[in-house]
């Protein structure tokens, strides 16, 4: 099997298996092909892995912060030099193209540790004045974190919630999707190899139920999950009820607000990215492409023309732009989907095919996919797809565009495109969600918040942002010796 990894779990430095694990095959999703054969962690496994972490995690909180950051940034360093074999593995546990994952999902790990492992050494709590005695704060570990990943970007995930927690000082079972568990074993080593000592970064595979053992075990203090909302919503009952930290990364069916004085050519190429990038499969994908009456039949003429020309195909291919779908339920769902827009009565623009690719038949492509005559109540503008499959709905005014924008229960993200400076700041903070972008398309700035509002998630991850997702916040109040205390009794 062309991509089978020493064993399926990495706990405390070393790859670990259990024959009693359910059987946890990984599909290369362009061919059908089994290319690895891992096993589902036992409760056993699970053990290992939390108490290795519980076991490590207070000597590392006593290292000097720099000291953390440096291991990161090391770490950093070697995903870089490995980055052909970590895009190659990527391609073939999700069938993104390589094209996209040689610079969207190692690289984007490395940034990732980089960037926490500079900042947690200008990190500090604050002192309060007052007025004689004075307060100080400490921000501490938390301990054990779990982290939980989807599929569609398994080590910038598995890189996104690693770095604020460790180079905090806590320790991390990770449990990548059952979809994509190949990277995140490779991170594995790669912490061990940078310096990380045994037991700070584990991974155990499995279904959710391993996922929700992690979240009910006694030891995790903290979860943080990307995933989709009726998950996330499980989850946080979980953790709710047992009083944890939980932070909730999940899904969205974003607005892109496209004004008649936009620049249409780079609208067109953002609402693109937006739908087609990474097949589709992006939570903050812009998938309700609201246009403006005046310029939709010339934006929808010249998106057509441009998506009709995607390159689809083998994603080990530099040349592919679209690979297939994640998996087959993955694939049946997007299908699903498309059937649905066309019953409801949407117009099938372009794409909406199982393409047949020569040598790729087993795999789980899908055209891209436009629809037009949307209107916002079809199922297929308000319920995530998570495939290639774009909608576009006409609006007549700004207040319009506002009003149909937010009249969805997700909140992640939103895009406007226009060429007028006061409307663009006008309707971003109109738009109901957690990050907005103007003329530009999904880029994660790691300084900056990132997470959703309504059913898309709480809590916010980037920046400072994410080191609160990993930390307790003490205070500590100092009297100076002349304090008065009240003698009761006395
Ligand atoms: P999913 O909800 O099916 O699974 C996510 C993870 O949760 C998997 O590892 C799964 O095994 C685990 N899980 C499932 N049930 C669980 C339970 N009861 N307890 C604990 N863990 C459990 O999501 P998916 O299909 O893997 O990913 C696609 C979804 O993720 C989409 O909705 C997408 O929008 C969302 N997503 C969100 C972000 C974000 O940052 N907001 C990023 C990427 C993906």
């Amino acid at each position: 099997m062309r991509a089978q990894p020493t064993a399926s779990h990495y706990v405390n430095g070393r790859y670990i298996d259990d024959e009693q694990g359910a059987p946890l095959p990984v599909i290369y999703p362009a061919t059908g092909e089994t290319i690895a054969m891992l096993r589902s962690a036992t409760p056993n496994v699970l053990e290992l892995a939390v108490e290795a972490a519980r076991a490590a995690q207070p000597a590392w909180a006593r290292l000097k912060p720099v000291e953390r950051g440096r291991i990161l940034r090391r770490a950093a360093d070697i995903l870089r030099a490995r980055n052909a074999d970590l895009a190659r593995i990527e391609t073939l546990d999700t069938g993104k193209a390589i094209q996209e994952t040689l610079v969207a999902d190692a690289p984007s790990a490395a940034d990732c540790l980089e960037y926490f492992g500079g900042a947690v050494a200008t990190y500090n709590g604050e002192a309060v004045d007052l007025g004689g005695p004075f307060a100080y704060t400490r921000r501490e570990a938390l301990g054990v974190c779990a982290g939980i990943g989807a599929w569609n970007y398994p080590i910038q995930i598995a890189g996104w919630k690693s770095a604020p927690a460790l180079a905090m000082g806590n320790a991390m079972v990770f449990k990548p999707s059952e979809n994509t568990p190949l990277s995140a074993l490779a991170l594995a080593e790669i912490y061990s190899e940078a310096g990380l000592p045994d037991g700070l970064f584990n991974v155990v595979q499995g279904y959710g139920d391993v996922g929700a053992g992690l979240v009910g075990h006694d030891v995790v203090a903290k979860v943080s999950v990307t995933g989709s909302v009726p998950t996330g919503r499980k989850v946080l009952s979980l953790a709710g009820s047992k009083m944890k930290h939980a932070t909730m990364e999940l899904g969205g069916k974003s607005p892109l607000i496209v004004f008649d004085d936009a620049d249409i050519e780079n609208a067109i190429g953002g609402a693109m990215l937006g739908n087609f990038y990474s097949t589709g499969q992006i939570c903050s994908n812009g998938t309700r492409v609201f246009v403006q009456s005046g310029i939709h039949d010339r934006f929808v003429d010249r998106l057509i023309e441009r998506t009709k020309k995607i390159r689809i195909g083998d994603p080990l291919d530099p040349e592919t732009q679209m690979g297939p779908l994640v998996s087959k339920a993955q694939h049946d769902k997007v299908v699903g989907y498309i059937g649905i827009g066309k019953q409801d009565g949407a117009v099938l623009a372009c794409g909406g095919n199982v393409p047949s690719l020569q040598g790729f038949d087993g795999g789980f492509f899908v055209e891209p996919t436009v629809f037009t005559g949307v209107t916002d109540n079809m199922r297929i503008a308000r319920e995530e797809i998570f495939g290639p499959v774009l909608t576009v709905i006409p609006f007549t005014t700004e207040e319009d565009a506002i009003a149909k924008a937010n009249d969805v229960d997700y909140g992640l993200a939103g895009y406007v495109w226009t060429g007028d400076a006061g409307r663009a700041h006008r309707v971003a903070q109109a738009i109901e969600a957690g990050m907005v972008w103007v003329n530009s398309e999904n880029v994660r700035h790691l300084p900056t918040p990132f997470g959703g509002m309504k059913s898309s998630g709480i809590g916010r991850d980037g920046g400072d942002y994410s080191f609160d997702f990993y930390m307790e916040t003490k205070n500590i109040a100092i009297g100076l010796g002349q304090h008065k205390v009240p003698k009761l009794g006395a």
